[in-house]
Order: C-alpha cells, then sequence, then structure tokens
C-alpha cells in the first residue's frame, strides 16, 4: 500500500516586531519591560527585533544641562534581555511624540506600542504573533485586550473605577500593534496632542480613514490602577483642552465618530453658570439671585458627588471615608477644571465662544529649517577657530535667500566639541559663526552645543536640544521645523525632537547613515525641494504658528 507523501505544511514567517515604550521614568518601566523580558520566546512567537525605550522625562531647555536627568540606564533594569534596546530622548514632550520617535527608530514592520505601566502575561508574546498571523493586509493595527484587576473585597473608587475604563476603550495605545506602513500613511501620532489622552483615537481615526481595518486581538494585557492622590480626577480635566483639539480636527461629531461617551461638559458648563449666577447675585445684593444661583450649584454638585460615590465603597468597607473626603472635595473642583481646559483648549486652536476652533491636519507643513554647520553649510574644517579658514559651500547663500525671501525661518544647530576638548575657545568657535553669518546672511537662530561626547549631555547631536530649543525660539513645534546635516548624529537629533530631516552627504558621510537616513538629497538646493521648500514647491501654508504649550495649557 503506498501512501502519499505527506506534505509538512510550512509555517507562516512569523511577523517581525518592534516594541515601543514610552516612558516619564516611572518605576514600573522596569515591570513592564521584566514581564517583556520574561516572555516565552518560540519559533512562531520570536523576541521582538529591537525594544524602543523613548526617554520622554523632561528637559528643561533654558536650564543648566547638570540639572537634566541622566540619561535612562535601561540594561540594569533588565539585564540581559533577549532583545537589543535602543533608548531615544524626546524631552517631555508627551507620550504621541514619544511614540513618533520610538516608531521611526526602528524598520519592522509591526510596531507593537505598550505603556511603561502595563504587566505583560505569561503567554503575551504567543498572543500578540497569533493576532498578527490573523491580520489581514487590509488591516492597520490590532488592540490587546487590557485587564485592569481591582480589589474583591470591597466595591472600587472611583480612580479604580475609571482606570478599568480602558478596559472598553478603542483603540488604546496601553497595548496596541500599529502596521508601520499605515504609520507612515498617516506621519504617525498628531504631536499637537500633549498627553495620553485622545492621541490614540485620533491616530486611529486617521489610520482608518486612510483606508485601514482596526481590529480587536485576543492577546491579554494586565493594565494595574496605578497610585493616585486626591487631585488626579481634577487633573485629567486637563484632557478636556484635548477635546477642543478634537473638535477642531474631526468637526463636531467627533465623539460619535471617535465612539466615545458624552462625557459630562454640558453638566459641568451648568454648574460653573449656578456658581457664577450666585456670585454675581451676591456681588449685585440680589439676594433671589444669589439664592438661585447658590440652590442650582448645590443640586448639580450634589447630584455629581453621588454619581461618582454609589458605585464605590459603601460606609464601612475600607477606605470609604477617605474615598468620600476625595469625592466631596473633588466634586466641587472638577466643573471648573473642565470648563477652564477646554476654554484654554478652543482658544490655543484659535476658536472662541460660539465659533468652534479649527486647526490644520496633521503633517503640519515645514515652517523652519535648521542647517548643520561644518559640512553642510561651509566646508569641514575640523575645530576651526580661525574665520579666514571659513570656505562656504557653493550655492548655500542662494538656497537661504529663497528660503527667507518664502517667509521659511532658518538656523543652524552645531555640535562644537572642539570648545570642551580645549582645542578652540568659544570666543574663537563665535568669531568663525559671525564670518558665516557675513557671508551667509542672517539667521533666525544659532544652537550650538560645546560639550563633548563624554558629558552625554542632550543637547550634542543626535540628542534632541538644540532643535527642540531653536523650535522654541521660532515659536513653532518642533515637527514645523526641519533639519538637513551630512551625518546620521543630525538625522538623529532630528528624529528624537520630532523634525524632518535631510541628509545632504559628503565624503565623509558613511554608508549606513545615508541607507538610515530618511530623504537624501544631493545637494542644499535638492534637500529644501524634498521638503516642499524649493522653487517649484507650493508656498507654505500662512498663518499663525502653534504655540509649543499652548495646547498643553
Ligand atoms: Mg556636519
Ligand atoms: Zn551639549
Amino acid at each position: 500500500m503506498t501512501t502519499a507523501p505527506r506534505h509538512r505544511a510550512t509555517a507562516p514567517t512569523p511577523a517581525r516586531v518592534a516594541v515601543v515604550l514610552p516612558s516619564i521614568g516611572r518605576p514600573s518601566l522596569g515591570v513592564t519591560l521584566r514581564s517583556l523580558a520574561g516572555q516565552e520566546v518560540t519559533s512562531a512567537a520570536p523576541a521582538p527585533e529591537v525594544v524602543v525605550v523613548a526617554d520622554d522625562r523632561r528637559l528643561d531647555l533654558d536650564g543648566d544641562p547638570a540639572t537634566w536627568p541622566a540619561p535612562l540606564d535601561v540594561a540594569s533594569l533588565v539585564p540581559g534581555a533577549p532583545w537589543p534596546v535602543v533608548v531615544v530622548r524626546t524631552g517631555g514632550r508627551g507620550p504621541a511624540a514619544a511614540r513618533n520617535a520610538g516608531w521611526r527608530a526602528a524598520t519592522a514592520p509591526w510596531v507593537a506600542f505598550v505603556d511603561d505601566d502595563v504587566v505583560l502575561p505569561a503567554g503575551w508574546l504567543q498572543g500578540l504573533a497569533r493576532d498578527l498571523a490573523a491580520a489581514g493586509p487590509d488591516v492597520g493595527a490590532v488592540q490587546g485586550r487590557l485587564e485592569v484587576p481591582l480589589p474583591a473585597h470591597r466595591r472600587p473608587t472611583d480612580w479604580e473605577r475609571s482606570t478599568r475604563g480602558l478596559e472598553d476603550a478603542r483603540w488604546a495605545t496601553a497595548d496596541m500593534a500599529y502596521r508601520r506602513e499605515a504609520l507612515e500613511a498617516v506621519h504617525g501620532f498628531d504631536e499637537r496632542f500633549p498627553r495620553a489622552y485622545r492621541e490614540d483615537a485620533d491616530l486611529a481615526l486617521r489610520v482608518r480613514g486612510a483606508g485601514w481595518r482596526l481590529e480587536r486581538g485576543d492577546r491579554v494585557t494586565t493594565h494595574p490602577v496605578r497610585p493616585a492622590d486626591d487631585a488626579v480626577s481634577v487633573r485629567v480635566q486637563a484632557g478636556t483642552a484635548d477635546d477642543a483639539l478634537m473638535r477642531a480636527l474631526h468637526g463636531p461629531r467627533w465623539r460619535e465618530i471617535a465612539e466615545t461617551g458624552r462625557g459630562r461638559l454640558p453638566w459641568h458648563v451648568a454648574t460653573v453658570g449656578a456658581a457664577a449666577l450666585a456670585a454675581g447675585g451676591g456681588l449685585l445684593r440680589r439676594r433671589s439671585l444669589a439664592a438661585a444661583g447658590a440652590t442650582a450649584w448645590l443640586a448639580l454638585f450634589a447630584e455629581f458627588a453621588r454619581v461618582r460615590l454609589q458605585p464605590g465603597p459603601r460606609p464601612g468597607e475600607e477606605g470609604w471615608s477617605e474615598e468620600w473626603r476625595r469625592m466631596l472635595l473633588t466634586s466641587a473642583q472638577i466643573p471648573f477644571a473642565a470648563v477652564r481646559h477646554r476654554v484654554v483648549g478652543t482658544l490655543a486652536h484659535g476658536g472662541v465662544l460660539g465659533r468652534p476652533a479649527t486647526a490644520p491636519p496633521w503633517p503640519l507643513p515645514v515652517a523652519a529649517v535648521l542647517f548643520d554647520r561644518d559640512g553642510t553649510l561651509v566646508h569641514d574644517v575640523p575645530y576651526n577657530g580661525d574665520p579666514d579658514q571659513v570656505r562656504v559651500v557653493d550655492g548655500a547663500r542662494e538656497v537661504l535667500d529663497a528660503l527667507r525671501t518664502r517667509g521659511v525661518r532658518v538656523g543652524v544647530v552645531t555640535n562644537q566639541s572642539g570648545i570642551a576638548r580645549g582645542i578652540v575657545t568659544a570666543e574663537q568657535v563665535a568669531a568663525v559663526n559671525a564670518r558665516i553669518e557675513a557671508e551667509l546672511g542672517p539667521f533666525d537662530t544659532w544652537q550650538q552645543c560645546p560639550h563633548g561626547p563624554e558629558d552625554a549631555c542632550a543637547c550634542r547631536k543626535p540628542g534632541p536640544v538644540m532643535v527642540l530649543r531653536a523650535a522654541a525660539e521660532l515659536g513653532l513645534l518642533p515637527a514645523q521645523c526641519a533639519v538637513v546635516g551630512d551625518i546620521g548624529a543630525d538625522m538623529g537629533a532630528a528624529a528624537s525632537a520630532g523634525a524632518c530631516a535631510v541628509l545632504v552627504p559628503t565624503p565623509v558621510t558613511r554608508e549606513a547613515e545615508v541607507a538610515e537616513a530618511p530623504l537624501v538629497a544631493a545637494g542644499l538646493a535638492e534637500a529644501v525641494e524634498l521638503l516642499g521648500l524649493g522653487a517649484e514647491g507650493d508656498v507654505p501654508r500662512a498663518g499663525a504658528p502653534v504655540e509649543p504649550g499652548e495646547v498643553a495649557a
């Protein structure tokens, strides 16, 4: 008897994945990383290609570099991790910007975003591999299933319940894998969202708008409730400023489109109105008006507090008195915080009462070009301290003048470690810079790092600080800036800061740097053309730039 030769089904090649973790240095980062390192690795679920930690701890741009936090020592948090770790510093620009720098630092076709406060249970990596294997070519993202463990012996507090809300949140980036192609198609997260609030829904809507499907996978992630203080429920009201941005970007029906609840804003507006009536009546000595306002405010406050207390710990249950104190205190404060943040958010995007804010779509057009100095604007003379040795690159003046004519701001970002090395003095470098400005015309901003590599400062490229400082000086978001330079460090600084970048290689530029550059041009004229700022390009959009921090309010 013969049997047909058995064909072993060839196992499909597992998806290549980069894990991207934005972090503000919370102690939970180590827990998250160790839970990832502890995952069982199989041929069907290989280890991530790379784990990128976006270190988003704040760098005070005006402060002394000595006060900046030392780079995150991720290797010591997960010794012997079975994957390479890359750390990028993003300077405190929020999770949207940090995740963008993270996914751009990797090349894998799938990017698994994981927050630094989740714990990946055993089998998570297998679950992720299954979710991605099941994703058809039109699937742009697959969400994990979040589980928020709550205490079993008592009813949950307001903060515990609001964290549990993540279990039902659509597109929560606490565990969400995006296809790199989809991220590229929409230019990633909109960095105008300064906090973890609506940035994930906005990204999902734009990815869906670009024709991708977003799916819920089967893998499970544990999201513990973070410890919180009394004011946490008041602080999170800052998110209502992001609601204003969502309204400005997606129109009046944004809540419906984003499949999110109606929110309590109308209640809060009524509560603030009642308080204003009471205060106004008091000032005008109109007792009946003041009494009506006070009565209405008390009723609204009592109802709000009741709604928040009812599902929580009952008198006698553990922590009930603490919770009642917290709810009464914050129920009085929240309406004012919510209304204030909503007004600030609306004003930040040019809206006024009765006229909604508008915001241009992401990505924003380039409004400033920051040039590397040595090897880009001038021929590189290592550690040059002599103005007479300055030789500007052919055509640089014309390119700069054309940008100036079109209203594009220009700047210089330059590493001058010769100062730290004691080879040149700061005065000599200043004299060289003055000669460069005499030959190339005025620059709107000069940024210079005098430190050496051993100083591990965040301003020396590829650190982001010089680009962030230049953007702040020009009143622009980093995403409205582009960096043009001749080596990988220039590209790295731009990527960390969230700016665009074009490499203009010279004979010293390494092949790998050319291969990894987001854009490559043969000269400065071609570089600005690639940025849409060339003679043939459209005139950049006019209008007031977004002030950094305005949205954050
Ligand atoms: Mg250079
Ligand atoms: Zn520096």
